[in-house]
């Protein structure tokens, strides 16, 4: 670290254009561990310079994920009319146009940029040139040193001036915190516009100026970020700041190793979440991809992350998203989850109309099976949806049992329905209710599955489901005891020829 920074000052510095990305959440957290790792401090800049493509929405919906994921920072911008956290805000870019200015006309009177005159056109044109004599498109240089007369003239003419930088030609050299020495010949840029001819300044430059105005040691992000930074470095030496120390973590793939994208992938933090992906399962995972602990331990909550994460063992290959990965994790916290704590998780995934203590009664029969939340309404719909709906989910050839006909599906429901009926209301429990289900077994010399078939589809709807006796406790006497009733009328009004019906 250089050693005029006082402490390690990292950012964040999102941009409103769209919700909060997979990818952005991992520079988010990386940088986040790095801050606790290392005592620092985290700030967080939005960066909404691209007016027409920010939204209010969007920065809310970045806002409200980091914290959903736990990411805290230390400085930031003002959330819900208050004020900004921090000495050195404002912290949205709309709201330091002042400062952009200011710094506009320190390398304009330096001769470090340039009032550029050419037209979209004109830079087409060239553009099409050097395209046709394979050269690599760039800045022709044509406004680089005019007259002031020449000035003069285009401006007479109406013409209004985006602002150039002069990228002075020369090998820029860094030393990556992940990818080690990195070189760029900054000759081969040509110079690149700084402030749009409406007046709007440009990433490369902003970016500069915020870091070096808001202490930044440590500018950690995505490796797509690579190619600027040789920009950027020729902007801040042109403007006498301190070179902070850089490190860009390795893009995130889809399976195929091709880059995340939308088309291919979910990539909103929001989209996981509705699922019902846990946020500690995210961040987690989050973690992994690019860097480990080097060690075979997959389960770290964020603090155990902060104490362990070392940006230097971050890996330079991409890191490809693994969903089963992530599905694996959710289970893992999933189950080390309380019946109350699953219970209040499950909530906002069930109708308001169930009672929290059915809830907390299902949290059990679900958690050894639920890969994400959001999977609880197919697995427990059968306890709240009305028994003529359930009924309506499978056909009377479902309920026969493995290797037999309706007849045996028949008698297997009458001689359970026989069985637990008569329970008194203290003995409904799913300890009993197996046990008698087990004794008819027995009488019948069947298979304890092969009897319980019918009877699941009877009760849950489905061939899979949750513990069914667990089930039948929560549903209670009534409503199974009409479900079995469902069931039988749909064998009886089953076309013979169904039977006997092969096992699905
Ligand atoms: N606003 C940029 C982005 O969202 C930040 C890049 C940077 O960290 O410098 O990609």
């Amino acid at each position: 670290m250089p050693p005029e920074f006082e402490g390690i000052r990292v950012r964040m510095a999102p941009s409103p254009t769209g919700p909060l990305h997979v990818g952005t959440a991992r520079t988010s957290l990386y940088n986040h561990l790095l801050a606790r790792h290392t005592g620092g401090t985290y700030v967080l800049r939005i960066e909404d310079t691209d007016r027409a493509r920010s939204t209010v929405e969007h920065e809310r919906d970045i806002i409200d994920n980091l914290h959903w994921l736990g990411i805290t920072w230390d400085e930031g911008p003002q959330v819900a009319g208050g004020d900004d956290i921090g000495p050195f805000g404002p912290y949205r870019q709309s709201q330091r146009a002042e400062l952009y200015a200011a710094e506009v006309q320190r390398l304009l009177d330096a001769g470090s940029a340039y009032r550029c005159y050419c037209t979209p056109e004109e830079l087409e044109a060239v553009h099409l040139e050097q395209e046709h004599r394979h050269e690599p498109p760039r800045y022709s240089g044509r406004c680089r040193d005019l007259t002031d007369v020449a000035r003069a003239e285009l401006e007479a003419a109406g013409r209004r001036a985006a602002i150039r930088f002069r990228v002075p030609a020369e090998v820029v050299r860094f030393s990556d915190l992940v990818r080690g020495e990195v070189e760029f010949d900054n000759a081969l840029l040509g110079d690149f516009v700084i402030v749009r001819a409406d007046g709007a300044p440009l990433y490369n430059f902003v970016v500069v100026v915020d870091d070096a105005a808001m202490h930044i040691s440590h500018v950690i992000r995505g490796e797509d970020h690579l190619s600027n930074t040789p920009k950027q470095i020729a902007v801040l030496r042109a403007l006498g700041y301190r070179e902070p120390v850089f490190g860009h973590i390795p893009l995130i793939l889809n399976p195929d190793r091709s880059k995340m994208s939308k088309r291919k992938s979910q990539t909103s933090i929001t989209a996981y979440r509705e699922q019902g992906y846990l946020p500690e399962a995210m961040v987690n995972f989050l973690a992994f991809l690019g860097w480990s602990p080097g060690t075979e331990e997959e389960v770290f909550t964020l603090p155990e992350l902060a104490d362990r994460f070392e940006i230097e063992h971050v890996h330079k290959a991409g890191a490809v998203f693994d969903l089963a990965r992530l599905d694996y994790l959710n289970g893992v916290y999933i189950r080390s989850l309380t019946d109350e704590q699953l219970a209040l998780r499950l909530r906002p995934f069930l109708p308001a109309a169930l009672e929290d203590r059915t809830v907390l009664a299902m949290a059990p029969l679900v958690k050894e099976r639920l890969v994400r939340l959001g999977d609880v309404t197919g697995l427990v719909g059968f306890l709240f949806e009305s028994d003529a709906t359930v009924a309506t989910w499978y056909e009377a050839a479902e309920l026969h049992p493995k290797g037999r006909g309706a007849q045996d599906a028949e008698q297997a429901l009458n001689r359970l329905q026989a069985a637990i009926e008569p329970l008194p209301d203290a003995d409904w429990a799913a300890d009993l209710l197996e046990t008698r289900a087990r004794e008819v077994a027995a009488e019948m010399a069947w298979k304890p599955g092969d009897l319980f078939k019918p009877l699941r589809v009877a009760i849950t709807g489905r061939t899979v489901s949750p513990p069914l006796f667990g089930s039948m406790e929560l549903l209670g006497r009534d409503r199974c005891m009409a479900r079995i009733d469902d069931a039988l009328r749909k064998l009886e009004a089953e076309p013979v020829s169904a039977s006997p019906a092969t096992d699905r």
